[in-house]
Parts: C-alpha cells; sequence; structure tokens
C-alpha cells in the first residue's frame, strides 16, 4: 500500500463509492488523503448526562437502554428514539430516516453520542447526534479511539450519497496503514527554520486534530508546501527555458514608426511601453516567455500586432491563437485592417474554416502554405494545435507545420492548458534548434502574489491606462423591486439607437459534467430569449447566441448584432472574452452573483468601448446578502488591477478568479493572501535552485518535481 494505490484495492470501497469517490478527483490513496477537511465539529467536550445543556455541542458516553422505530403521521418521516444511559441520568436521542440504526444498536451496546440538544420547547433530547459503538473493552482499558464524536470532527467536502462520516471510515484506517511509509520531501532545514509540523504528524493533525491549534499549524505545512512545489517548480522552468535558444529578431525601429503613425489614434504610454518591452525581448538569444496583462479595452491587440510585424519583417512566420472561434475571426479582421497596408499574408484556421484574405481555402492547402512559410501570419483556435491522437476526423488529422515560426501569441492564455501551450511552442521548421518566443494576453488582472507563484516564469509587461475619452461605466445591482423599472430604461436606450448585451445566469455548474453545465447554459438562454422577446421586450429585435449553435448562425447573428438587425443579444459567458462592439453600451447581466468578479469585470468591459455612456446592470435575487459584498467591489473599482488586488484581501483569490478555474488549489488560494509569507517561500526556492540545481542534494523533491510536472500538463 501507497499513495498511488487505486481506490479499487482499498478494503470497505465498491464499486458504488468508487464512482462518487472519483466525482470528488480521488482514484488513489494518495488523494483520499490529501482530500482534506473544510471544518471540523468541535465535540471535544465530554460531559456525563446530567450536565447536557441545551446551548453548545457535546459528547456523552453510555449505554442504549432502549431504541425504537415510529413512524410521524403527518410527515411520514421515520423517527428512530433511543434511550441512552450513564451514571448520572438519562436522555432521549432522535433520528430521522434513518430507520436502519435499529439494527445498528441493540439494548446494552455502549455508544458515544455528539452532538446538540433541542430546542426547549421539543422537549429535552439529542437531536440527530453523530454516534459510534464502542467496545466493553476499549472502556475497561480506557482506551478510546474515537473518529465520530468525542473529539474534533473533520467534515469533508461531499458529494451526494457521500457523507463525511463515510470518508472517515476510509482515511482513517489508510492514515493507520501509511503511518511512516510516506517520506517528507521539504528539506529538514526548512522545517526547522520555520517551524512546520513534518509530514507524518501534519496528515494526522490536519484529519483528526488533537486541537484546532494542531488544525492550524497542520493546514500552514501543506500551504508552505504546496506554494514551495509551485515556486520551485516555476523558478525550474524559468531556467530552463533560459537555456533554450530562440531566434534573436532585429528591432526594426523605422518600420514600426510607421506602422504607429498609420494608426488611427495615439498609442498610450503603457501601450509603448509594453511595446518596447516585448521587441527587446525578441532581440535577445533565448526564448521570451511574457504575458501582456491588460484590463478589458486596454488595447492589446495593437500591442501584439506591434510585435507580430516586427517578426515577419524580420523574414518569419507568426501565430495567434485565440480561445473562441468568435475572437479568432475578430482577430483576423481586425488585424487584417490594421496591416493593409503591409501586404502581408494573413491566414485564419478553425476546426471549422481556413481562410486567406478574403477567400475560403481547404485546410489542407492551408497547412500546406503554412509549412512552406507562404503564410506570414496564421491565427486560429485551438484547432492550431490539434493533432492525429485527439482527433481522428480525416481533415483535422495533421497538425499544423511551420517553415520558421519565430512567434507565438496566445490569447487569454489561462484558457489555455499548458498542454496546448506547450505543443505550439515546439521546435520544428527549418532551424531545429530554435524555439519560438510567446507572448501570452490576458485581461484577468492577476493578483501580485499569483504573479509571483503560480506564474512565477513569466515575465510581466502591464497596461494599467485605458485609452483617452472613455467614460466610466456606471454600474449597479438590480434587486427584483427595481427590474422593470431597469427594462424600461433599456427599452430607452435601444430606441436612441444603442446596443445591449444579456448574459445569462451561470446555472450552478456541476463542477464534474462540463458537459452538462454547457447544456444547461444553453438552456439558460434559449429561456431568457423566449422571455424577453415575448414578454418584456416584444417591441425590440432579440437574438440569441450560444455555444451549441452552428458556426454560419453565430457568424450570421455577430453580422446582425454589427448591423444594428439586432437590439438586445442574449448570450451565454462566451461574449466573455475580447469582442468588440462599441456601439453596444448596456450589459445586463442575470444572477450576476453566481459569477467570479474577474469574470463580470470581463462581462462589463464589452461596453464602454465608444464615446457613449455605458451601463452594467448587476440583476440578483440576493442583494442584501454577503455574496453581493463581491458585486459591490465591482461598482467601487473600475479598474481590474485594483479590484484584484481588494479582492484579494478581503476574501482571498478564489472568489475572484472564480473557483478551480485556475487548478490551484484553495489551500494555496488561502495563502495568497499573505505575501511576505509568499516572498519567504519563492526566496527559499531560489535558494535551494541556485545551491543545488539538479536536487542531488534532494532526491525527494526531484521526484516531487516529476510528479507535478505531471500534474500541470495534465490539466
Ligand atoms: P483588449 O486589450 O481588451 O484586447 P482591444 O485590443 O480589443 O482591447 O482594443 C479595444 C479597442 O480600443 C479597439 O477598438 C481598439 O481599436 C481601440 N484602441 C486600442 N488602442 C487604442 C488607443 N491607444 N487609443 C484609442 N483606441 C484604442
Ligand atoms: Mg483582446
Amino acid at each position: 500500500m501507497d499513495l498511488s494505490t487505486p481506490i479499487e484495492n482499498l478494503s470497505g470501497v465498491g464499486p458504488q463509492y468508487q464512482k462518487k469517490l472519483k466525482k470528488l478527483g480521488i482514484k488513489t490513496a494518495g488523494e483520499a488523503i490529501f482530500h482534506f477537511p473544510h471544518r471540523y465539529d468541535d465535540f471535544s467536550k465530554v460531559v456525563k448526562i446530567a450536565e447536557l445543556k441545551p446551548e453548545g455541542l457535546f459528547s456523552v458516553q453510555g449505554k442504549i437502554l432502549d431504541i425504537k422505530n415510529l413512524k410521524t403521521w403527518k410527515k411520514r418521516i421515520y423517527l428512530t428514539q433511543a434511550l441512552v444511559g450513564d451514571d448520572t441520568g438519562s436522555v432521549k436521542a432522535v433520528w430521522f430516516n434513518q430507520p436502519y440504526l435499529i439494527t445498528t444498536f441493540k439494548k446494552g451496546d455502549f455508544v458515544f453520542l455528539a452532538g446538540k440538544m433541542a430546542s426547549k420547547e421539543k422537549g429535552r433530547y439529542l437531536s440527530a447526534p453523530a454516534y459510534e459503538k464502542i467496545q466493553p473493552r476499549e472502556i475497561e482499558s480506557q482506551n478510546l479511539d474515537l473518529t465520530h464524536t468525542g473529539r474534533l470532527i473533520p467534515v469533508y467536502p461531499e458529494t451526494e450519497g457521500l457523507s463525511s462520516r463515510w470518508l472517515r471510515f476510509i482515511v482513517k484506517p489508510l492514515l493507520i496503514k501509511l503511518k511512516n511509509k510516506i517520506p517528507d520531501y521539504l528539506p529538514k532545514r526548512i522545517i526547522k527554520n520555520y517551524n512546520l509540523l513534518p509530514f507524518q504528524e501534519a496528515i494526522w493533525q490536519i484529519h483528526f486534530p488533537d486541537s484546532l491549534e494542531g488544525a492550524k499549524r497542520a493546514k500552514e505545512r501543506f500551504m508552505f508546501e504546496e506554494l514551495f512545489n509551485i515556486s520551485l517548480f516555476t523558478f525550474r522552468e524559468k531556467m530552463k527555458l533560459a537555456k533554450e535558444k530562440a531566434m534573436p529578431i532585429l528591432f526594426n525601429i523605422d518600420l514600426i514608426k510607421k506602422f504607429a503613425e498609420g494608426l488611427p489614434f495615439n498609442l498610450t504610454n503603457d501601450q509603448k511601453k509594453s511595446a518596447w518591452q516585448i521587441l527587446k525581448d525578441l532581440e535577445k538569444r533565448k526564448p521570451m516567455n511574457r504575458l501582456l496583462e491588460g484590463d478589458v479595452g486596454s488595447g492589446k491587440t495593437v500591442v501584439a500586432a506591434i510585435a507580430v510585424l516586427n517578426t515577419i519583417k524580420a523574414g518569419y512566420q507568426t501565430t495567434i491563437m485565440a480561445p473562441t472561434e468568435i475572437l479568432a475571426k475578430q482577430h483576423f479582421r481586425t488585424i487584417n485592417d490594421l496591416f493593409k497596408n503591409f501586404n502581408l499574408k494573413i491566414g485564419l484556421i478553425t476546426s471549422k474554416e481556413s481562410r486567406l484574405g478574403d477567400k475560403k481555402i481547404s485546410r489542407k492547402e492551408m497547412l500546406e502554405k503554412t509549412k512552406r512559410g507562404n503564410i506570414n501570419l496564421l491565427i486560429g483556435t485551438h484547432a492550431l494545435v490539434q493533432n492525429e491522437k485527439s482527433k481522428s476526423k480525416s481533415s483535422l488529422a495533421v497538425s499544423v507545420k511551420f517553415k520558421n515560426l519565430a512567434l507565438v501569441i496566445i490569447d487569454e492564455q489561462h484558457r489555455f492548458g499548458v498542454e496546448q501551450r506547450a505543443r505550439l511552442c515546439q521546435r520544428g521548421g527549418d532551424r531545429d534548434e530554435f524555439i519560438p518566443h510567446l507572448l501570452s494576453m490576458t485581461a484577468t488582472p492577476i493578483p501580485r502574489t499569483l504573479s509571483l507563484t503560480v506564474f512565477g516564469d513569466l515575465d510581466f509587461s502591464l497596461i494599467k491606462e485605458l485609452p483617452k475619452g472613455r467614460k466610466k461605466i456606471i454600474t449597479k445591482i438590480i434587486p427584483p423591486k427595481e427590474r422593470k423599472k431597469t427594462y424600461n430604461f433599456i427599452r430607452k436606450e435601444v430606441k436612441k439607437g444603442q446596443q445591449v448585451f444579456v448574459i445569462c445566469p451561470r446555472i450552478e455548474p456541476s463542477k464534474f459534467n462540463l458537459e452538462n453545465s454547457r447544456w444547461n447554459e444553453v438552456k439558460a438562454v434559449k429561456e431568457e430569449y423566449e422571455k424577453l422577446s415575448k414578454e418584456i421586450f416584444p417591441d425590440l429585435k432579440i437574438g440569441m447566441l450560444h455555444g451549441k449553435m452552428k458556426n454560419e448562425e453565430k457568424e450570421k447573428i455577430m453580422r446582425d448584432f454589427k448591423n444594428k438587425d439586432v437590439d438586445i443579444l442574449v448570450s451565454t459567458s462566451v461574449v466573455e472574452v475580447g469582442i468588440d462592439f462599441p456601439n453596444a453600451t448596456v450589459m445586463m447581466i442575470e444572477g450576476a452573483d453566481k459569477f467570479g468578479l474577474a469574470q463580470l469585470h470581463q462581462f462589463r468591459g464589452r461596453v464602454g468601448r465608444g464615446e457613449k455612456q455605458s451601463f452594467c446592470f448587476l440583476f440578483t435575487e440576493f442583494p442584501a446578502k454577503r455574496t453581493n459584498q463581491r458585486l459591490r467591489a465591482l461598482i467601487s473599482s473600475e479598474n481590474g488591477f485594483e479590484l484584484a488586488e481588494k479582492d484579494l484581501k478581503i476574501r482571498g483569490p478564489g472568489d475572484f478568479l472564480g473557483q478551480r478555474q485556475w487548478g490551484i488549489p484553495d489551500l494555496v488560494m488561502d495563502s495568497l493572501k499573505n505575501f511576505s509569507l509568499v516572498e519567504t517561500i519563492r526566496t527559499e526556492a531560489k535558494n535551494i535552485l541556485n545551491e543545488d540545481p539538479e536536487f542531488k542534494k534532494y532526491p525527494l523533491l526531484k521526484k516531487k518535481m516529476e510528479e507535478f510536472k505531471k500534474i500541470v500538463h495534465l490539466e
């Protein structure tokens, strides 16, 4: 038995439970013991029955004096009622809808019960207490081994049909079996210097703590460990990349000047600075790995275009990958326009079509041209990196190969897995020893602690200022009673010639069933579309956009929106990234409380792109609830960076980025609030790498890094 033992091999885990465990992401013994509790029930106060009080949580030890099932008349539920006694008295315990308990307990059994007393009016009894049987010899020897009562009890993230109680049954024996079999790979020096719990103690204390302090220290240790791993990993990637070679691309100042002078606007200072940093990176012989981070609408595309132009005119190929088809096409249009005076060959490739200028060509032809070097810039979706294995359909069976690719740009980079990124940045073409420069772009403001750790292998360029003349977007929370008024306001805007986006609520996505949650989103869009076009705005032109629509349908609706044949576009979160419609001035978000702050900020960024005043309406059923702190933060900050830092301080980055979006464990999310801890850990990681880059002294760390790499790449 070790950490990699599959759950199928554990005793007591039948096929039904295996399925449920997998839902929680648990496939091995290791994943089971790293499924940490998110809180504890404090049942550590053990009292005599006579001492039970109405307030607080207690545990009592006693003997079953009587037990029976009753069926209530009205509600038709089972009540199991037991009388439990000790040497100070007796008390009733009542459970609901668990009739099988009558076979679990027999008269005369010794038990531990834990929980709360029912409220006074209902009479004096223990209401649905936690329970466990104990053996007479345990009592005699005074050696009780309690799991569910009489101590701090772990409560785990659960899934339907899989309770914390059941998880405790599995985890505890595992911990015992694995005792001292899992080596502590954190260097001893670090454990000592930072007064961390050693692994063995920490893993026990996080599940079955002796005190809340013990649980806290265990959590701290694992937090430290995760951050340390991430830091080591990203530093190491950075060092490795520094050893690789890339094509140096000379900064052609005259060319870039000419391009900038031809633009219909002046570049902002931040755009100039970012472009400069990128062009300087391109001149180096080592590959650039830079993230261009700029708020929605800050003008990242034109900065990317500068890098592309400089690279093409130096004689190399470039590519831009976008996360959605809509966005890839928009880039294709925008960039064709930006480069209209430069006579470049720009291709578009998606899973559905390939285009060269305004001509459609076959995918095969596009691939050939690209391979021969006859395409200067290839813009596409993930179809760019599709290979034989991932798609068997013949037209997609060949992946894109370049003759001399020197620059890869990935828009909204967090949407792409590391794997896809790696595939695009492969060597190949004419000169095998080189790998391309990489520029990623994102509108998601990344809090500093995250940029130092999780994105620690990247260099950053920031565009903080928006182009001149943009008006502040008026943002409002709309409670149910203001719905009507807001609809009227929206109608007036439309009558003035403005256009509206409606984003549909995210129906609580079942984390593990993406297919299903997409379907739900589509359903929400259809319902909203029906409602708006039939009941609310029968006089206006409503359109609908979602992921299940055919390509031609999507294109048509986007065209209609652009031509103002549609006033209100009801959509799933696909409009989230990138799209640019200056005439849209109202963003209406249904179920706004269901979205993460970063995403809301993104939605809002879809409007406010022209001179007219824009509005963002956050519809919510819960205007007063705590969830709306989040929405309020959105109102008080218009700047994404400010928003990110603020939110990080209040609630931790999980909330801001949307849970799990980044594949970062919750534990780490928590620790990212603590800037000085992050700094300390980074320094330690750096020291180790400088002192011993091959981990000769730390074989366990080396192994850990390899495992880590696998995880990152499977994401
Ligand atoms: P994002 O950073 O969100 O990708 P875009 O690159 O799509 O933003 O730019 C948003 C809009 O701003 C585009 O219509 C673009 O033409 C315009 N734009 C970009 N830079 C400037 C500038 N310096 N001044 C005025 N408008 C600009
Ligand atoms: Mg963009």
